[in-house]
């Protein structure tokens, strides 16, 4: 997979810049002209690697799948560009059939699929008849690549979410594009099978040099998955970076909160704390150590179970602070606490 493609220029104008990223964006923006303007993405600039997986996470509503579809020509720059090894992205306008050819979409729902069609057929009606045995064969490799094999004489109707997604995204990959779009692509499979999926990406990747961009709003998705995330907050693009640089230091509350559930605290609440910052600070949950003591300042407001550990809300006159209670202890609401803050974030 991931054969270079030599040229791609579909615009009579274009001249290929040469040392950019795979992708490359710059101060593209994307309204849409409804009964109102909406500017769903606004001047970003971001670079995605080859051979990489890169994430998009944002609220709803952010503009995560704007930004996806323009960058697989779906969706014409309103200013701005977006280049694919160098060239600038066909759209609409340039192209008949929309869509950049060294790319695939595999989007939320299984709209591709045909329901009654078998495994086998969904995947091999994407291979031209000129070489069956090559036909053949790259139907049966995919196939394995997805673990799916075992389910090639099986109609697609009678399978599990998670076998259903698996087949959409051989369907995606028979034809090698070098680049995988995903958009909310777990969301109707169960967590279990998710993470199997989401390893065997991973696998892809590393055996292929396939590059992947994944939209979620899930955190635990991205976390485990991706090897860069780009974070979008209201249209824009607000960071890029590694998921453990991201995590442990965050420039934004919002990625903050989106990533770690964290603490976000004023400056004031930061001093009721002994921490003195001029900024908002951020303390995620797990460096709130916290012991029972009856002259501690802080009251257990509620208990929240989450399986293997609790999230316990602790609250005094200034501020409420979100901790973890693991491995589980005899703690009980109303009693009284004292705190001890282990690490925190201090953002822009
Ligand atoms: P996300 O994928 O992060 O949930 P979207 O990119 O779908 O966000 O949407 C970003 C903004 O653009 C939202 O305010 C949404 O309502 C608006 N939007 C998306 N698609 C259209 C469209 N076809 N017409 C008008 N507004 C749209
Ligand atoms: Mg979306």
């Amino acid at each position: 997979m991931a054969q270079q493609t030599s040229s791609c220029q579909y615009v009579p104008t274009d001249q290929q810049r040469i040392g950019l990223p795979l992708i490359n964006g710059e101060n593209l923006s994307h309204t849409f002209h409804a009964h109102q303007d909406i500017t769903a993405v606004n001047t970003v600039d971001f670079g995605i690697t080859e051979g990489k997986i890169t994430a998009i996470i944002g609220e709803s509503g952010s503009g995560k799948s704007t930004l996806l579809k323009l960058i697989y020509g779906l969706l014409e720059p309103s200013s701005g560009e977006v280049r694919y090894r160098g060239w600038l992205i066909p759209t609409r306008k340039d192209k008949l059939i929309p869509g950049h050819p060294a790319m695939k979409l595999v989007s939320q729902g299984f709209d591709d699929l045909n329901l009654y069609a078998k495994v086998w057929d969904n995947i091999a009606s994407q291979l031209p008849n000129t070489d069956l045995a090559l036909k053949e064969s790259k139907t049966r490799e995919t196939l394995d690549r997805l673990k799916i094999l075992h389910l090639a004489q099986q109609r697609v109707a009678d399978l599990s979410g998670g076998e259903k997604q698996r087949v959409a995204i051989a369907r995606a990959l028979v034809n090698e594009p070098e680049v995988l779009l995903m958009d909310e692509p777990f969301n109707q499979v169960d967590a279990a099978f998710r993470d199997a999926l989401q390893q065997d990406m991973r696998q892809i990747v590393e055996d292929t040099g396939l590059t992947i961009l994944l939209v979620s709003h899930d955190p635990t998705e991205v976390l485990a998955m991706a090897d860069e995330l780009i974070v979008m907050k209201d249209a824009r693009i607000i960071e890029q970076g590694s998921p453990t640089k991201l995590y442990y230091e965050p420039t934004h509350s919002y990625t903050a909160q989106l990533l770690a559930k964290s603490n976000i605290l004023s400056p004031d609440q930061a001093t009721s704390l002994g921490i003195s910052s001029k900024q908002t600070i951020g303390i995620h949950q797990e460096d709130v150590d916290f012991k029972e003591n009856p002259q501690g300042t802080f009251l257990v407001k509620d208990i929240r179970f989450r399986g293997f550990y609790e999230e316990l809300v602790l609250n005094n006159e200034q501020l409420t602070l979100h901790a973890i209670l693991h491995p589980l202890a005899d703690i009980s609401i109303g009693s009284k606490v004292t705190v001890d803050i282990k690490r925190y974030v201090t953002f822009e």
